[in-house]
């Protein structure tokens, strides 16, 4: 048996509980890894609400990241050998069953916790910016919720490959926070019109958008001709009324939404290859890239982690240390 976070019920964060259930067995094409360290993303809080289930065959325990180790050989991965991985479900647990071809091994100056704060939102950013977006060198990109795990990956990893970053984001600490990590232009959305600084930057060429509804209109005055608009959340409302498409053919955007977690096991095993090949495991080896720890909690107090990030505190990512 191991310890795992349940849900006593759908919810606020006070149906969480710790329960002991059954080890996950690994199928044929997985490793059994003993977890020491997974991290919060915004989607567990929909699933601990009822409003994001696991896709078909997927844990029904949230959590879709680990780090930890190999807990049983198998014909590429030794025992004990430190690893980290995105996962459909059941990361908040002592043990996951992880498809092979889904695991990175740990750049050896990371922590477990370190390494726990990247697989889901660096893996994401990077399939947002380069598989999907296709950024390159000297392209503007305007990415929403600068400060957000996801965020955080996507202003160093845009830094590396030489674009230029506009951010937006809801406070002045956060602000600094973002320009610290290289963004080029932080824009307070409170208190101050994202659509006229994005213009006076010149333009995005791409704009990568978790807020939806509610950035439609500015969004589309901020990005330029030719531009590439990707949808992948909708925190700020998901119903759009009155779109002018002729405004949106006028420049000829490519609009495009996506989700990882339902994507088929080959298309991330691709992913995650794409990642280690391009040299971001190197990166983090040579402190060129950094995972973003707001803060760390024992898995007793997942309860604090959820308020934390459901009050919008947290610049980085809220790790959850499951064991030693
Ligand atoms: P996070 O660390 O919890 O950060 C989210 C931040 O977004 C908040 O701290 C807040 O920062 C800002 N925010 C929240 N509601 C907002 C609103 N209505 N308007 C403007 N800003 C708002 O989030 P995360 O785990 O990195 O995830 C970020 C986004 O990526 C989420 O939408 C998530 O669902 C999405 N995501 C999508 C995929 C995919 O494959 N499609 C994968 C991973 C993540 P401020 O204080 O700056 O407002």
């Amino acid at each position: 048996m191991m310890r795992a976070v349940t849900l006593l019920r759908y919810g606020g964060p006070e149906v969480l509980q710790i329960s002991q259930i059954p080890i996950p067995v690994p199928k044929p094409n997985e490793v059994l890894l003993k977890v020491h360290a997974t991290a919060l993303n915004r989607a567990d809080l929909l699933q601990r609400r009822g409003f994001y289930p696991p896709p078909a065959g997927a844990s029904d325990i949230i959590g879709l990241e680990c780090a930890g180790e190999v807990a049983q050989s198998t014909r590429n991965w030794a025992s004990g050998q430190r690893v980290m991985a995105i996962l459909p479900g059941g990361g908040y647990a002592e043990y996951a069953a992880v498809k092979s071809d889904h695991l990175m091994p740990i750049p050896e100056n990371l922590s477990y916790e370190e390494a726990a704060a990247i697989p889901e939102g660096w893996v994401t950013a990077y399939q947002l910016l380069f598989y999907i977006a296709r950024g390159k060198a000297q392209e503007k990109v305007l990415v929403h919720a600068g400060a957000s795990g996801v965020g955080t990956a996507l202003i160093q990893l845009a830094k590396l490959k030489g674009l230029k970053v506009a951010v937006t984001c809801g406070s002045q600490e956060k602000i600094e926070f973002c320009k610290n990590l290289g963004a080029d232009l932080a824009i307070n959305y409170k208190t101050e019109s994202f659509k006229q600084k994005v213009k006076e930057f010149g333009g995005a060429d791409i704009v990568l958008d978790c807020i939806g509804a509610n950035y439609f209109e500015d969004n589309l005055d901020a990005i330029r001709l030719d531009g590439r608009w990707v949808i992948y959340g909708t925190m700020g409302g998901h119903q759009v009324n009155q779109v002018s498409l002729r405004g949106m053919m006028g420049k000829r955007i490519s609009l495009i939404s996506t989700t990882l977690r339902n994507r088929s096991d080959e298309y991330k095993a691709d992913l995650v290859g794409s990642f280690i090949d391009d040299g971001i495991l190197d990166a983090f080896r040579n402190r060129v890239l950094k995972p973003i720890i707001y803060r760390t909690f024992p898995i007793e107090k997942i309860a604090e982690a959820h308020e934390i990030m459901e009050k919008n505190e947290n610049s980085g990512k809220i790790v959850l240390k499951i064991s030693n």
